[in-house]
Parts: C-alpha cells; structure tokens; sequence
C-alpha cells in the first residue's frame, strides 16, 4: 500500500476535515471506556485517500503528534479483494505505517469510521447470546453482528459480507473484539458512537475491599506496587470477576498484552514465587491478583499493559456471573499470538493455509503495535 506525502495532501478543505477528525480522535482515545493504549483507530476518506490513525500510535496523541497515515483507497481494496500482502512502504525513520484495521476502513463506504474497543460493547460481545442481547437493545438501528474474525484481511471480508446484504448498515458489534460505527461526517458518526455507548451501557458490579495487609508483603519485594487505580482490585477480590477470566481469553487484546494466562494465586503462592523469582532471576509478570486480597503492579509494567489490564477488569466486572461467555479457541489465540492475525497478510485462501508461526518472525512489539 502506498503511503502519500502527508504535506501534499494538506491542501485547504481537507485539512479542516483532518483537523476536525484528529479532535474526535483525540476525545475518543482519552476515554478508557472506549480507547485501551494504542487500540482503536479512526479514518477518514478524502478524494481517493482513506487518512487513517497510524500503526502502534495513540488515538489520545492525536492533537499533539501525526497519528493519521494516508493510503491509496483504491490500492487499499485491491489488494484485500486480491488477498494479496498489503504493503505499507519501506519503514524509514519517523515514517508511518497504516494500521492493521486498515483494510476493514478501507470496505466500508461510509465517509468517516470510528472502531474502538469498547468496554461496554465488549462485555457483550464476548457472551454466546450477544446477538440475541443486541436485537433488543439495538432496535431501530442499522446494525450487524458480526462474528469473530482476525484483524486484518478475515475481518474486512466478513465487514465486506455483512455490508453487500445490507448496505444500510452503520453499526457493527464485532464478535470478541468491539465496535464500528460509520457515518458522513465526524459530528454524525460521534452522534452515533455516543448512541450506542448509550444503549450498551452497563454499571459495573461492586466488589470487596482489598486486603492490605496481605499486598503490603507483596510490596516488600522490590518492584511491586499498588495500583493507582482502585478497580483492579476486583481482579483480586471479586469472585465473578475471577471465574470469567479464569475460563481463558475473552479478546486479542487481552492475550497480546496480557498472555494466555491470568496470573492469579493465592496469597502463599505469589510470595513463595516471588521468592524465588527474585533468587532465579525468572521473568515476572507485568501484574499478579492475589486471591481475595487485590492486585499488585509491577513497576516494570508498560503503559499498554496497564490500559490493558483496567479495561479487562472493567469487562470483567460488567460481565454478569451467569452469562455463557463465549472464549477464543486455542487455535484463535495461537494465531494472534504468532502475529497471524497482526500482520498485514491475514488468512489468504481457504483453512489451512493460515501463516503459520513457523513463518512468521515478529517481536512482540511488533504485534503490539499493529493497531
Ligand atoms: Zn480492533
């Protein structure tokens, strides 16, 4: 995919446009409901150029640095009807690339689109009866579910599927993974956004206190400290929480940033396995929720990690105890994690002709970033 010269694009008329798209951004990415780290991305679509939020950048950056990347629209659906590689230009210094939703912006006719990780759309979309949910709290609305598919190319062509039967659609609920709304302009698709949100609200349940005398043994290691943000207790203390996030993934985000596996103990097991990993040297994790006691952070913890994680506790949280929650399989989770479904490839032809991890060779940043 070719990447313009921003400035020759920074033409009067559509600089308003950008301008008026990097303000949305920007209120967008600051919310934590809606926006986790370097998730989300918006785009707009300029006389044959989709301007959309850049790989690895933050929606929240927007008014302080170039998050928006243009590409050749054309080129753009091109090279997702053909399942060829989409390729940004050769990285140079500074240089950046489009994100890896590029492709889904890219199919959607709507001017504007916004597709963000929306806490509360999330809750529901990772429940079995999440269709179900959506048709009574959705009514009157254009909207389609649709079901999980991996970033990238799969998911723009399920995004490709849903619009060819029903063109009309502004609204969609992605299966294990968010929210998309689309619209003429930034106002009227903010509007719609903000409608949603409205609609898919849901208050968070309460939860017991931590336990501190039990974190302050934790704090005697050297790194680990409290959090600054309350909530993430519930990781710890809340037993509803616990059981959903023991039943797996619930979304890409969670196992990129976050691994496969909650690291949640009882409070004997996390000081005895801090003993020893500051004796072995062992690689720790970013975060450990001691069983009705909270959570501790280690200082090490990245930025991202940390949105990450709140956000997760904030699912988890919404989620009500009965609710059949539908996980990533195995096979999901492994294509994520082996950047499969984070690179500008994505799944060509038929099953079984998935990259496979063997062929692929990605840092973790890398997959961290591609948003
Ligand atoms: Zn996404």
């Amino acid at each position: 995919m070719r990447i313009a010269a921003q400035s020759k694009y920074l033409t009067t008329g559509r600089e308003e446009d950008l301008a008026c798209l990097r303000v949305l951004s920007a209120r967008v990415g600051r919310d934590p409901l809606l926006v986790q780290a370097n998730n989300g991305n918006t785009s707009i679509k300029l006389k044959g150029m989709l301007w959309i939020k850049a790989s690895g950048k933050w929606l929240a950056q927007a008014l302080h640095e170039e998050v928006l990347v243009p590409v050749d629209l054309r080129e753009a659906i091109e090279s997702m009807r053909s399942g060829t590689e989409i390729k940004p230009r050769h990285r140079l210094k500074n240089e950046l690339r489009p994100s890896i939703e590029t492709a889904m912006h890219a199919v959607l006719k709507h001017r504007v689109v916004i597709h963000v990780h929306s806490i509360n759309t999330i809750t529901w979309a990772i429940r079995q009866d999440g269709p179900e949910q959506m048709r009574i709290r959705l009514e009157g609305l254009h909207w389609r579910w649709i079901p999980y598919a991996a970033s990238g190319i799969p998911l723009a062509r399920e995004i490709q599927k849903a619009v060819a039967s029903a063109p009309e659609t502004d609204v969609f609920i992605l299966g294990n993974h968010g929210l998309v709304v689309c619209g003429r302009d930034c106002h009227m698709t903010e509007k719609l956004l903000r409608e949603v949100e409205r609609r898919l609200a849901i208050a968070p349940r309460k939860f017991p206190e931590p336990d501190t005398t039990v974190l302050e043994k934790i704090a005697r290691f050297s790194r680990w400290q409290f959090p600054d943000i309350d909530t993430l207790h519930a990781l710890g203390t809340d037993a509803v929480s616990q059981k959903i996030l023991k039943g797996g993934v619930l979304y890409p985000c969670q196992a990129i940033f976050l691994g496969r596996t909650m690291p949640l103990f009882p409070p004997a097991v996390v000081v005895s396995k801090l003993t020893r990993s500051s004796k072995d040297k062992v690689r720790i994790p970013p975060f450990v929720a001691v069983e009705r006691s909270g959570v501790m952070l280690n200082e090490k913890m990245t930025s991202a990690e940390r949105a990450t994680l709140v956000g997760l506790a904030q699912v988890a949280q919404r989620t009500e105890g009965s609710a059949q929650l539908r996980y990533l399989k195995r096979t999901e989770v492994a294509h994520v994690l082996s950047n499969g479904a984070h690179s500008y490839k994505g799944i060509v032809g038929t099953e079984g002709k998935a990259n496979s991890p063997a062929e692929i060779d990605t840092s973790d940043e890398e997959r961290r970033s591609a948003y």
